[in-house]
């Protein structure tokens, strides 16, 4: 074994391949991929060590940037309240439950958490799971199974893939908020399969824009389908008081058999929630494999987003700052001149630059002049469509906002078209 191309340290025999999944050609793609960003001269944007909470700003390299690359859309991480309620928290009980809840059973920080989620979300109950992107795979790989089909915009996180995966089901894509595609699908496939479950997000996280829920449920409605809405970036951000994409349409919340979201976001914790009929969650609760045969929460996780759904209900101004940012942060870019897609309505503005050297370059160029935002390529999103992908926060300045923006229109435009 020689020297590492990439890195140029010496590799040690295990290092260097004898491992039988090193020898996997996806994984000397893969190498080989890193390295054409590498040695294209730019820092991996990937995995930087931050030094700090991420809130408006993060500290870097001991750097302080302006950051626009964390979901701490309201500053919830960090505030003092949360953080107290985290130390009580590990202080009574612990840093894990050490088992399932079934059998390990509950804490009263946990069954509270559950209760004011299913305020919060207008719903019947709530079951809250360790990770947002497991409670998706769980949850559709339980719904539906070979007999069924899952019916999802295109757009549609990874995590709705794997649990499409998980259950069997066949799966189709309808283009991304095309209602007269999804219409289209059911009609045709309704007939043919036991069960037809339609997955969309609230807010879609490659290109800040919303589900059409109203029209969603219509169609779910008329075709007797099921319905699951991932709110993991619509919740605690969008409708007046933050309660999501149900809230900001009027919709009856029953009308969604299933309210999925994340806490790692607006709830300043980690994990994933699920909120339904009473009914629905019982059954959840007592047969969901992702529930039944995994940890709980840890209690500083519950805590935190205990305190940090009680502020949101008790501080909607919170939500009416991110607004405001988000829209200033909107109308300045579009008035920049940079293609911001369809943004509308969330705190997600991409910058869509076309092809992945250019979009590493204005990354780059931000970096360098501290502001922080991430750089999304294929297969996050589709070739030809890279962008730098902005999250808004509550605690952003308007003035950083300003300055952000003209810094990157500079960007931009020295990058070339
Ligand atoms: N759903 C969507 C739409 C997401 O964007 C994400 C993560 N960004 C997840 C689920 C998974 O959530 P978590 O990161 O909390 O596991």
């Amino acid at each position: 074994p020689g020297p590492d191309p990439h890195t140029g340290r010496d590799r040690t025999a295990w290092d260097a391949g004898t491992a039988v999944i090193d020898a996997f050609p996806e994984v000397g793609e893969f190498e080989e991929r890193l390295g054409e960003i590498t040695d294209g001269g730019a820092a991996n944007p990937y995995f930087r060590v931050h030094e700090g909470n991420i809130r408006d700003t993060t500290v870097i390299g001991g750097r302080t940037l302006l950051s626009f690359g964390s979901y701490n859309y309201l500053g919830l991480s960090g505030h003092p309240a949360v953080d107290e309620a985290v130390h009580r928290a590990v202080d009574r009980y612990g840093t894990s439950v050490s088992a399932s809840r079934v059998l390990s059973g509950e804490r009263d920080l946990t069954v509270r958490l559950e209760r004011a989620l299913a305020d919060f979300l207008g719903v019947g109950d709530c079951l809250a799971l360790v990770s947002g992107h497991a409670t998706n795979v769980t949850a559709i790989g339980h719904l539906v199974g070979p007999e069924d089909l899952v019916v999802h915009d295109a757009l549609a996180h990874d995590s709705i893939l794997q649990g499409c995966a998980l259950s069997g089901a066949a799966r189709r894509p309808f283009a991304h908020n095309d209602m007269g595609q999804l219409e289209h699908m059911l009609r045709l496939n309704r007939p043919r399969f036991r069960r037809v479950l339609i997955a969309v997000e609230g807010a879609y996280s490659m290109d800040g824009d919303l589900v059409d829920l109203p029209a969603v449920v219509e169609l779910k409605k008329r075709y007797g389908a099921l319905l699951m809405v991932d709110e993991a970036h619509s919740i605690g951000t969008v409708g007046e008081r933050g309660r999501g994409v149900g809230e900001f349409f009027g919709v009856d919340r029953s009308d969604v058999d299933l309210w999925m979201g994340t806490l790692s976001k607006a709830f300043a914790s980690c994990g994933g929630y699920l909120g339904g009929s009473a009914r629905t969650v019982r059954w959840l609760r007592h047969t969901l494999p992702g529930f039944v045969y995994s940890v709980g929460l840890t209690p500083a996780n519950a805590a935190a987003a205990l305190a940090a759904t009680e502020l949101l209900t008790a501080q909607p101004q919170r939500v009416r700052a991110l607004r405001r940012n988000s829209e200033l942060f909107l109308r300045l870019a579009a008035g920049a001149g940079l293609a911001t897609g369809t943004s509308a309505g969330t705190p997600i503005v991409p910058c869509i630059l076309g092809d992945s050297v250019r979009t590493l370059r204005v990354a780059d160029g931000l970096f360098t002049r501290g502001v922080v935002a991430d750089p999304i390529f294929h297969p996050a999103v589709e070739e030809g469509l890279s962008r730098l992908r902005f999250f808004i926060t509550s605690e952003h300045r308007e003035e950083d906002i300003g300055r952000a923006v003209s810094i990157l229109a500079e960007e931009v435009a020295a990058a070339g078209g």
